[in-house]
């Protein structure tokens, strides 16, 4: 079996990948785990060195894996340039766990009581074709560092960048088989993850049914998942708010990566007493938003991810009020114009992920009324609340719930600060401080001092 990669720029095809069986995930999972206890037992110095290495491979073939997500997945060059800059990024900040990862001492009777963090084994880590370097490291990296091996299945749509990240890691001088990428079908390989003993916790990022699925499946193995799923986040705009950035940077906090983002800001709820002013605003921001050919440094946006998912963003419009739109190319690639429609709160694009170039905008009357619309949908990953009132701004983020929120900007990652989402949005988080420890679990060991 084999899959066929298109660009999705001009929709023509590239290449083809071998895509892997279960007898093929079996045998490198039994590697992963002949190599992870090699990489556990190394001195905690020796995996942050191994770690900075791979990292500094990373850096000096940054063009090159920008490239190869420019054609794969049609993302900007400068936006993929930033991706495999932030993978070295995520693999340094990574190397200064393995030294770090310390227990506890307790204070208790007749001895002495210490905490270590085990690693869990193998680490099987699912990733969407949405930011296929990214969300990878944020999984390997963390998982390496805390004494793990890692078998990693890329989206069949995106598997160039990781597959290329697998050879670095061994040009790195990282021991074969302790970081293997596994190109592959979710209901193969994936779900092979799922139920192989051998592997010990599994992190996802996709869609909330498959994610649902995938925690079913972990939860009859009793192995730990994590799950970055959905979002439908809320960009809020008071009437005391900066207007004019606020505008400003609409576009960009939902449009990037053509709104292919879990973080997206996809409904911007505008007090109505400036609704009006809002639009006259937007519609220029929109229309100036840069959609074009993504090996351009200028263009801000290049096409979807496929000819499926085109059809399947374009169906949003079926029965939506559109209210401005901006620009695409014409020709045989999945280019989709971004869109601004009005919404009422049941509509099924203010509830719905739309993963494309489409924003709802909705009018709110109060704070008490933002907040509730804010959480009127399933999700909870990001959002964004722009007011130029401290104490609001305390109010209404506490009162979101979403895991990411960003008060007067639109940030949602750093690699140093916790990332992931409430509600359906996933459990579980990724990055920050903690990265590292959330591959580990807990061992109490207890020394008797009784001669
Ligand atoms: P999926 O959830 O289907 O895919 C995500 C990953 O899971 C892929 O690697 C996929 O493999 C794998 N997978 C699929 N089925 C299984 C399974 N049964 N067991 C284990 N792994 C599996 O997302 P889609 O690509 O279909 O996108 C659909 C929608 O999901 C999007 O339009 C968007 O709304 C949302 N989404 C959200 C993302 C986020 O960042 N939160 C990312 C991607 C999608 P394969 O590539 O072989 O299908």
């Amino acid at each position: 079996m084999s899959v066929t990669l298109i660009d999705p720029s001009t929709g023509v095809p590239f290449r083809e990948v071998q895509l892997a069986s279960v007898e093929e995930t079996d045998a490198v999972i039994a590697r992963a785990v002949a190599a992870q206890r090699g990489w556990a037992a190394l001195a905690p110095g020796a995996r942050a060195d191994a770690l900075r290495s791979f990292a500094r491979v990373v850096e000096d073939h940054v063009e090159e894996l920008a490239q190869l997500e420019v054609q794969n997945s049609g993302h900007p060059i400068s936006s993929a340039r930033w991706e495999a800059a932030h993978v070295a990024q995520v693999l340094n900040f990574s190397a200064g766990a393995p030294e770090r990862l310390s227990g506890q001492q307790i204070p208790v009777a007749g001895g002495m009581n210490v905490t270590f963090h085990e690693p869990y084994g193998v680490v099987g880590i699912i990733v969407p074709w949405n930011f296929p370097m990214t969300i990878a490291s944020w999984g390997f990296a963390p998982a390496l560092a805390a004494g793990n091996a890692v078998v990693l299945k890329p989206a069949e749509l995106t598997p160039l960048t990781a597959l290329r990240l697998g050879e670095l890691a061994l040009e790195a001088g990282l021991p074969e088989g302790l970081f293997a990428v596994i190109p592959g079908a979710g209901a193969v390989v994936g779900q092979r993850f799922v139920t192989h003993p051998d592997v010990r916790a599994v992190v996802f990022t996709g869609s909330t049914r498959v994610g649902t699925e995938v925690a079913a499946g972990c939860a009859r193995m009793l192995k730990p998942v994590t799950l970055e799923l959905g979002g439908k986040s809320a960009n809020i705009v008071f009437d005391d708010a900066d207007l004019a950035k606020a505008a400003a940077s609409a576009p960009g906090a939902v449009f990037d990566n053509a709104g292919q983002d879990c973080c997206a800001r996809s409904r911007i709820l505008v007090q109505r007493s400036v609704y009006d002013r809002f639009l006259e605003l937007l519609e220029p921001a929109v229309q100036a938003w840069r959609v074009g050919d993504p090996k351009d440094p200028s263009t801000e946006m290049g096409p979807l991810i496929s000819a499926t998912h085109r059809d399947r963003v374009s169906s949003y419009l079926d029965d939506a009020r559109v209210a401005f739109r901006g620009s695409a190319p014409g020709g045989e690639g999945f280019w989709f114009a971004p869109t601004v429609v009005l919404a009422d709160p049941g509509d099924r694009i203010a509830q719905e992920e739309v993963f494309g170039p489409v924003v709802a905008v909705l009018p709110f009357e109060d704070e008490a009324d933002a907040v509730r619309l804010a959480n009127d949908t399933a999700y909870g990953l990001a959002g964004s609340i722009f007011t130029e009132n401290l104490g609001r701004a305390v109010r209404v983020s506490r009162g979101v719930r979403s895991g990411v929120l960003s008060v007067n900007s639109h940030s949602s990652v750093r690699y140093w600060t916790p990332f992931g989402g409430m509600k359906a949005s996933g459990l579980g988080r990724e990055l920050g401080p903690d990265a590292a420890e959330h591959f580990t679990e807990t061992k109490n060991v207890f020394f008797a001092d009784a001669p």
